[in-house]
């Protein structure tokens, strides 16, 4: 294996991975890796949607986890990942590169931080806690869209 070939590939399914921005994306799996500062901003975007006013980025809420899942490393540095959990999913984290999501994990992870925030919007009435829910998903796919490919 080159140096080369070991920084281009998944670390999930040895696919190969580009650069879109800051984040580097498999090509096969969807997996990405993203930086921890871009996945704060993202969260903070899904939770200034769901409640209507400005929220600024916050450190990840990622907490240890005793899982015996395999380790995967960074693509970057090739470190071993640490797991993590964020909003409920097992996630991997480089702490010098980010965090790695499996193929839908990302927009999951986001779609938990928005509905974590919403069950703590005091200043939401019922109904519109009802309606942003139902329209959440759709702007969350979309911003997710948007971040990963361009
Ligand atoms: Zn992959
Ligand atoms: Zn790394």
């Amino acid at each position: 294996m080159t140096m080369r070939d070991s920084f281009a590939t998944c670390p999930r399914c040895d696919g190969g991975l580009d650069e879109k921005g800051t984040r580097l994306v498999c090509t096969q799996c969807e997996g990405v890796l993203v930086p921890e500062l871009d996945v704060m901003k993202l969260v903070a975007e899904v939770r200034t949607l769901n409640v209507g006013e400005a929220v600024e980025p916050v450190p990840l809420d990622l907490e240890t986890t005793e899982t015996t899942e395999q380790a995967l490393r960074c693509p970057r540095c090739l470190t071993t990942m640490a797991k993590r959990v964020l909003y409920g999913l097992t996630v991997d984290r480089c702490e010098a590169h980010g965090i790695w999501f499996d193929g839908k994990e990302l927009q999951a992870a986001l779609d938990h931080a928005g509905i974590a925030r919403l069950k703590t919007a005091r200043t939401l009435s019922t109904e519109r806690k009802v309606v942003i829910t139902l329209t959440t998903a759709a702007f969350i796919a979309l911003n997710v869209i948007r971040f990963i490919y361009f």
